[in-house]
């Protein structure tokens, strides 16, 4: 209890920003976590032993010497739930977005870009990987501002910086630009109100149960009350910050392991406090009833699967090339956890391990084999093998693994989009418009998203399309064309009509 009080009195007054890293894919996000991460922690903290929570505390030291705490959030997907409001609050008080030097802007900055923008955080531009030799730094700022994101000194004010986040170049100058943004942004540490927490990552564990983290946003989380998460619930008896130590209360800005959860939080979703287990339980019981009649709650899920898998290898140097190809599988909703792996032959106590996971575990062999009581325990407990002897063959397999465990997703691709350059009429939601195709094509029937600025605005539908007053069945890429369009938004001159088909993959 002496600790626990030496820290809260020593808990900084203004409240860490929460940053959330995002970008194109292979501009550099995960290598920017990972270096901050190694360099920004406490080193005088013991150990230095961190687990992965989907979020983790950097420590920033500005010009002056003074530290400042700043929270990172690292799950995989946060992309897909930065955007999440949560009544008033997006778990990222400030994004980063990464934009390879090399590259340029491509269509996911241009995606991140919304989301931030939907969510109205502040933000900042990282032009990454200029120690690469074919890094060019004004030309990507040019794209830049070509792509309606006005950097400051080129005649807006979007805080940037170059930084390589191999060598760590410019990262001290990108924490400085992180603390600024929150600043300017008024982040007051608002421990007195309510909590207000959302639950960022999920865990299962054989012996310590469901695990959750919560980013805090306001209040204070304090042990021995409950939390409650729509229809999970747990008490507040184990919280622990990212690096396993215990904590007797969870600050806004804070990142929180909460073990112990009856009933599975989903990501996404908002923590509510109570004092006793009675309300938490009745509270949860409350949502199921509820959410059988308002099914709106489903738009904040994750749905992120996980496929536990058991690894033995003949030599530890195959091990480490499985471990690589595992890594190589980028899916924002499957996670493959690695549940246990080592050198020699399938046991039954492999055969266990799969078993007892709560999801349905593989087990793969590589030039081992399979002993006969680890056989006739697989046969009983129905947990399947998998044995190869050459890696491609292996990496063939992972990919239909992979295809058949990740959830279905349907996503909005983009098949066309072309810029409003003139409004010729409007009547009532009937309005003549002029454009240009830039990508794909038009065809009349088609719905369209109104984008200003990147941003949705509306949405509406393609009555007809002409072109030399000639009605045609599509519009080509670079070519000009009038438009009838039903739409309840007004559009004007600027805007982008964007046409997307509904995928599901
Ligand atoms: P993500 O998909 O945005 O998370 O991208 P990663 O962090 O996985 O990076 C993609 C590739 O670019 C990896 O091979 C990184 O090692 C490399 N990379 C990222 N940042 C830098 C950098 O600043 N300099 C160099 N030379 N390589 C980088």
């Amino acid at each position: 209890a002496k600790l626990e009080q030496k820290k809260m009195s020593e808990a900084p007054a203004e409240r860490p920003p929460v940053v959330v890293v995002m970008g194109h894919i292979d501009h550099g996000k995960s290598t920017l976590l990972d270096y901050i991460r190694k360099t920004s922690i406490a080193e005088n903290e013991a150990g230095g032993i961190t687990q992965h929570i989907g979020a983790y505390e950097a420590i920033h030291k500005d010009n002056e010497g003074k530290e400042h705490h700043i929270t990172f959030l690292d799950t995989p997907g946060h992309a897909a739930f930065a955007g999440i409001r949560s009544r008033s609050a997006s778990v990222a008080d400030v994004a980063i977005l990464v934009v390879s030097a090399e590259d340029g802007v491509k269509p996911q900055t241009l995606e991140a870009l919304a989301c931030i923008k939907k969510c109205g955080i502040p933000f900042i531009v990282a032009i990454n990987k200029i120690d690469k030799p074919n890094a060019d730094v004004e030309k990507t700022k040019n794209n830049l501002v070509e792509n309606e994101i006005y950097l400051e000194g080129y005649g807006g004010d979007v805080p940037w910086t170059a930084i390589s986040a191999k060598t760590g170049q410019g990262i001290n100058e990108l924490l400085d630009l992180v603390l600024l943004a929150a600043k300017i942004g008024g982040l007051k540490s608002e421990s007195d109100k309510a909590v207000l927490g959302i639950i960022i990552e999920v865990n299962h564990d054989a012996k310590r149960g469901s695990s959750a983290t919560a980013i805090i946003k306001e209040g204070v989380l304090q042990k021995n009350d409950y939390v409650v998460a729509e229809n999970a619930y747990s008490p507040l008896r184990t919280m622990e910050n990212f690096r396993a130590e215990p904590l007797g209360e969870a600050r806004p800005g804070q990142p929180v392991r909460i073990i112990g959860w009856h009933g599975e939080p989903r990501i996404g979703v908002e923590l509510r406090v109570v004092k006793t287990k009675r309300e938490a339980w009745k509270m949860a019981e409350n949502f199921l009833v509820e959410s059988k009649t308002n099914t709106a709650t489903e738009k904040n899920s994750e749905g992120t699967a996980v496929a536990p898998i058991v690894i033995k290898a003949d030599v530890a140097g195959s091990l480490e090339a499985i471990v690589h190809e595992l890594e190589k599988i980028k899916e924002e909703k499957l996670k493959i956890k690695i549940l246990a792996s080592g050198v020699g032959e399938i046991t039954e106590g492999d055969i266990k391990t799969a078993a007892t996971a709560s999801e349905r575990a593989i087990i793969v062999g590589f030039n081992v084999g399979i002993d006969a009581s680890a056989k006739a325990a697989a046969e009983r407990l129905g947990v399947q093998i998998e044995s190869f002897d050459i890696i491609y063959k292996l990496s063939e397999w992972l990919e239909t693994f992979v295809a058949a465990r990740r959830p279905k997703v349907t996503t909005e691709e983009m098949t066309g989009r072309a810029k409003i350059l003139k409004i010729f009429s409007k009547n009532k939601d009937k309005q003549i418009i002029g454009g240009r195709v830039e990508e794909g094509i038009l065809i009349p029937g088609a719905i369209v998203k109104i984008l200003r600025r990147e941003t949705e605005i509306g949405r509406g539908k393609i009555r007809g399309l002409q072109q030399q007053k000639a009605t045609i069945t599509e519009a080509k890429k670079d070519t000009e064309f009038g438009a009838l369009v039903e739409a309840k938004t007004e559009i004007v001159a600027g805007d982008r009509l964007e046409a997307f088909a509904l995928v599901t993959k």
